[in-house]
């Protein structure tokens, strides 16, 4: 985002500019991970140390800065009014009180009330080109709308006059966000469905508009949109390869792109949502018990990698692979190309020969098996091609997830040397670079590695990445909230519940990599 020209500001206009970026940010009672970004760019710009104290303690108290009328060159006041419209839309949502608050600072800014609501109110359309929308047809009325707030009782949005109370809504929900076109040919709405009108408020600063809650009537379906909304990730967006029709009805499939070869048809599934009942064994790796409510059982760890069936390239990670037209790998395509296909022919090979069905949605154990050698090699070629620590280490960890998934299946395939193998390579691969991860990662890792070596009996080792759990903040740096204090949180527990169990979590104890119930 783009900065006035502060270089050019005096001391005492951009300690102003400084107060109302702060003052903005705690404008809606909070401060967001996002806003704090632009926090750091007010920070650079001030002059001394003294300002920064001011300005962190708005921060700290959340009390809204007391700014006065400021004398400042035009296109500079446009450029920071630009500039805190963006930052009040920053936290993908926009409160009355920011609206209030951005009025007020653009009037001592010096703009006129008309100027100020064009403002706001295309940065609130902005913020509204991702959000999901919709037609609604009630009485005479038949009108395209944003849908807020939407979960499985029923939807919000923002209507220019009121409604009747529990007065009937048809709701067709738009298969394209307003930033997308939709292709030409396809239908642009979902099936249609019922809905009532549950309440409304009027709108604050939006003269006439009013805010209205609507509740389905009746059982939302795939065919309605609403659960593609609620479960985006259960759904797969492409552009070119289109949805797979599936079997089972609890998969969701489409192909997507492969970087490494330019294959557009890499079949990639998808399992809704909540849809499987699932049972953890004792390195987290969930295994599939059955399914939880009407949907078909899928075995879901069988089929997770999806695999390039020209090439070879496997991942279970949607990411890896190309899905719409502006996406770009986060790897170095050419450097991967190098040597990959010697490096991967005779895994590729096993898999072709398997057939059909390894690249679909019924792959047996052995064919399930095969599919984590895929991706592990996938992920250990990509940790050899990396220069980069951090990267290195990202693509040894998800190396070390295949290995880890792969066990689970190998040791209920009754194959336990080769399942522990695996938790050896994971051990080897991940020790060293342990110390040098990122901290959430760095975490589960440690986790992991102790789980391991329990398991092993190595006490002594185990006993190390205790002592690294328990010394990782011991003075308490870690500020509440953030992604690094939860893990720590989540992962201490953990630790903790295989230290109390270390007895049964070991090797010589257990059957499989589950405790059953009669153990
Ligand atoms: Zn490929």
């Amino acid at each position: 985002m783009q900065l006035p020209d502060v270089e050019h500001m005096s001391s005492t206009e951009k300690n102003w500019f400084a107060s109302s970026i702060a003052g903005m940010i705690v404008a809606d009672g909070h401060a967001d991970q996002t806003e704090l970004e632009f926090l750091k760019e007010a920070i650079n710009f001030l002059d001394n140390k003294e300002e920064i104290t001011q300005i962190m303690a708005i921060i700290k108290n959340g009390n809204l800065p007391e700014l006065s009328p400021l004398e400042i060159d035009p296109k500079q006041a446009f450029l920071m009014l630009k500039y805190l419209s963006q930052l009040m839309v920053a936290d993908s949502d926009l409160s009355s009180k920011e609206i209030e608050f951005f009025l007020s600072t653009g009037r001592f800014l010096g703009f006129s009330n008309e100027i100020l609501a064009k403002f706001w109110k295309s940065s609130r359309s902005l913020l509204e080109r991702d959000l999901p929308q919709g037609m609604i047809e009630t009485g005479k009325l038949k009108v395209k709308v944003i849908l807020t707030n939407v979960d499985e009782s029923g939807f919000t949005f923002r209507l220019s006059k009121p409604l009747m109370p529990k007065v009937k809504i048809m709701l067709r929900v738009s298969k394209f966000h307003q930033s997308q076109k939709p292709p030409e040919g396809d239908e642009e709405y979902w099936q249609v469905i019922a809905c009532k009108m549950f309440k409304q408020h009027q709108l604050k600063y939006d003269d006439g508009c009013y805010m209205v809650r609507a509740t389905f009537e009746q059982k939302i379906a795939t065919a309605h949109g609403v659960l593609q909304i609620l479960h985006p990730e259960s759904y797969a967006v492409v552009s070119k390869g289109g949805y797979i029709e599936t079997k089972k009805n609890s998969l969701h499939g489409s192909n997507l792109h492969c970087y490494a070869c330019d294959n557009p048809k890499v079949p990639f599934y998808v399992l809704q949502s909540k849809s499987m009942i699932t049972k953890p064994n004792i390195f987290g790796i969930p295994s599939y018990v059955s399914s939880a409510g009407e949907l078909d059982f899928c075995n879901y760890i069988l089929i997770n990698v999806a695999s390039c069936s020209k090439c070879g390239f496997s991942s279970i990670h949607k990411d890896d692979f190309k899905r719409l037209e502006t996406d770009n790998p986060y790897f170095d395509i050419e450097k991967f190309s190098e040597e990959w296909s010697e490096k991967i022919a005779p895994l590729l090979k096993k898999a072709q020969d398997s057939g059909e069905k390894f690249f679909g949605e019924e792959r047996d154990s052995e064919q399930g098996i095969l599919s984590y050698d895929l991706a592990a090699a996938t992920f250990d070629h990509m940790a050899n091609i990396e220069k980069d620590v951090q990267k290195k280490g990202e693509a040894l960890r998800k190396k070390a997830s295949m290995l880890m998934a792969q066990s689970e299946l190998l040791m209920e395939n009754k194959d336990r040397d080769a399942a522990e193998a695996n938790l050896n390579k994971v051990v080897e691969d991940l020790e060293p670079i342990f110390e040098r991860l990122d901290g959430p990662v760095m975490l589960h890792v440690c986790v992991l590695l102790f789980q391991i070596k329990i398991y092993l009996n190595d006490l002594q080792s185990a006993a190390q990445y205790m002592k690294f759990m328990d010394n990782y903040d011991t003075e308490g740096k870690l500020q509440e909230g953030t992604e690094e204090y939860k893990e720590l949180k989540v992962n201490s527990a953990k630790l903790k519940a295989t230290f109390d169990d270390r007895e049964i979590l070991t090797k010589e104890n257990l059957k499989h990599f589950h405790i059953d119930d009669d153990e």
